[in-house]
């Protein structure tokens, strides 16, 4: 990164013309561009928990969890449970014995916890079918439970050193970027473009080193492109673009609200439900609550009170804001019988999902 920083401090208006004048050419030239990009890699590797750098990792394990994780969560939250994880769980095995809802504790604080559930579902089915190992076949991956395009392009090339090409977010950036294209793009389109340079060999290297050229030098904001590998063939960098593209489809997020019920028996301690409900939350424990503007029923007579917070979380489509009702009750008389009572200081024995644990934090 050192030499990086450097290069970019020799970034100036008359640099940047006189590389200009030395485009080679407005083609793309596949193996030179995935060459350069490779050699680039080679010299600024970013070292991860579960990265290998020159050919496939061992553990095709290891690169399926990192890989899960990954999905919609930074490199640098995902580091630490990925380590805490491979303790617990260090292989199919382990796994596929645990109970879900163990399972579940690992997961908590990543969100998104489907992903969690279909592990361990599709760790279940490996050992059944596969006799515990993930196959190299992208096909019967797209097979597994929890397993996209995404995930078992990545499989492919990290674990089996496929010359498969991966697209995520980064990727889609930096192929825009290269071909100039000034349009909303789809993924579709980015990976038909990315196929073309994507190399027939050192598909592990070549996936790795594409990923980091986005997370590092074709930055959404300032792109380094002094330092880039493919500043001498990139069209948005010739054509003066490099701020106007990736051009995204927005997507729209729906708002709902609703409310949260913090019910406290004479001990201090606060009842909690597991949800038993198929879905997003499915097996995470939770305080009541409802996502419309309907009070929780038990308690549409006296005693609540709405409290001054509101907890919001955003969700993949909606976006989520709800008003806490806190209520004192005996136990005794308390009606609902399918949670339990749980001290604040023992909530972290039970696995909440990010917004229950955003509710929980009130109670401090
Ligand atoms: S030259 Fe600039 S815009 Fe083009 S790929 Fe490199 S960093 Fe991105």
């Amino acid at each position: 990164m050192k030499e990086l920083k450097t290069k970019n401090s020799l970034d100036s208006v008359a640099w940047q013309q006189k590389e200009k004048k030395k485009n080679l050419s407005d083609q793309k030239q596949p193996d030179q561009v995935a060459q350069a990009l490779l050699k680039w890699f080679y010299q600024n590797p970013r070292q991860m928990p579960w990265r290998v750098i020159g050919g496939a990792h061992s553990n095709p394990y290891a690169v399926w969890i990192s890989e899960i994780m990954l999905q919609q969560t930074t490199v640098k939250t995902v580091e630490s449970y990925f380590i805490r994880w491979m303790k617990r769980f260090p292989d199919m095995q382990t796994l596929a014995h645990a109970e879900l809802e163990e399972v579940l504790l690992y997961w908590q604080g990543l969100g998104y916890y489907t992903r969690a559930r279909k592990i361990h579902e599709c760790a279940q089915v490996l050992i059944r079918e596969y006799d515990g190992k993930l196959p190299s076949d992208r096909k019967l991956l797209l097979k597994l439970p929890g397993i996209g395009p995404y995930t078992a392009s990545s499989i492919c090339a990290f674990a089996f050193n496929q010359p498969e090409t991966v697209v995520d977010g980064n990727v889609i950036r930096v192929i825009a970027r290269l071909y100039g294209l000034t349009h909303a793009v789809t993924k579709e389109e980015i990976y038909a473009y990315a196929r073309q340079i994507t190399p027939k060999e050192q598909g592990a290297d070549y996936a790795s080193a594409i990923m980091d050229l986005g997370a590092l030098v074709c930055t959404p904001q300032h792109p380094m492109c002094s330092s880039c590998p493919w500043r001498q063939v990139c069209t948005a960098y010739l054509k003066n673009l490099t701020d106007v593209i990736p051009v995204l489809p927005k997507p729209q997020k729906k708002i709902k609200k609703g409310y949260v019920y913090l019910i406290q028996n004479e001990k201090g301690a606060y009842y909690i439900e597991k949800r038993t409900k198929k879905g997003l939350l499915n097996g995470l424990y939770e305080f009541p609550w409802q996502d419309n503007e309907l009070h929780y029923p038990l308690f549409q007579a006296d005693g609540w009170q709405v409290l001054s917070q509101n907890i919001s979380h955003t969700f993949t489509h909606f976006h989520l804001t709800l008003k806490v009702v806190y209520l004192s009750v005996k136990t005794v008389d308390f009606p609902l019988k399918t949670g339990i009572f749980v001290l604040p200081k023992d909530f972290q024995k039970y696995p909440f999902s990010t917004l229950m644990q955003k509710v929980s934090k009130c109670l401090k």
